[in-house]
């Protein structure tokens, strides 16, 4: 007789099963989200921030990744208004990695492509400021799209 449970059972990975969840820690801080892209999203990707690193042992760094992620934000919404945007926060290489990708629309010549770039730079002063105090990195690429768009991004060490 065949036992209908055995092929469900064969499926349960044997290392949860033996050493429990894996807790929240630095080392498995990986979160990406999609945003829709309304003013709001800069509030709202503050507060998704500071829960995760709170959860993940980080709380440390809050304040400044906080206001980075909401900078961040912002700025794509200044500079795309009201499309959706994706916001990645990662532990990786002993540092924190917040990272959003938007849809600005490709610069088909690149003085226009340079101004712009240098104006959404000038913009980021807030964060420029806030990540620079603490050691850690941003800046601005484009994303590499066939539609365009840009990755912004901040970089914070422990
Ligand atoms: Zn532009």
């Amino acid at each position: 007789m065949s036992n209908p449970m055995k092929g469900a059972l064969r499926c349960l990975p044997a290392a949860v099963t033996a050493a429990g969840p894996i807790p929240p820690a630095a080392e498995n801080l990986s979160y990406s989200m999609l945003l829709p892209g309304g003013a709001y999203c800069a509030g709202l990707a503050r507060e998704a921030v500071r829960g995760l690193l709170t959860r993940h042992g980080l709380a440390v760094l809050c304040e400044t990744a906080a206001l980075a992620a909401s900078e961040l934000v912002a700025a794509a919404y200044r500079f795309t208004p009201d499309r959706e945007m994706a916001l990645r926060v990662r532990w990786q290489y002993d540092a924190l990695r917040i990272v959003v990708y938007d849809q600005h629309p490709l610069h088909r010549r690149p003085d226009a492509a340079e101004q712009c770039r240098d104006r959404r730079s000038r913009s980021m002063w807030l964060l420029a400021a806030a990540v620079e105090e603490h050691g850690g990195d941003w800046g601005l690429a484009p994303a590499l799209t066939p539609d365009g768009g840009t990755k912004s991004w901040a970089l914070l060490h422990f």
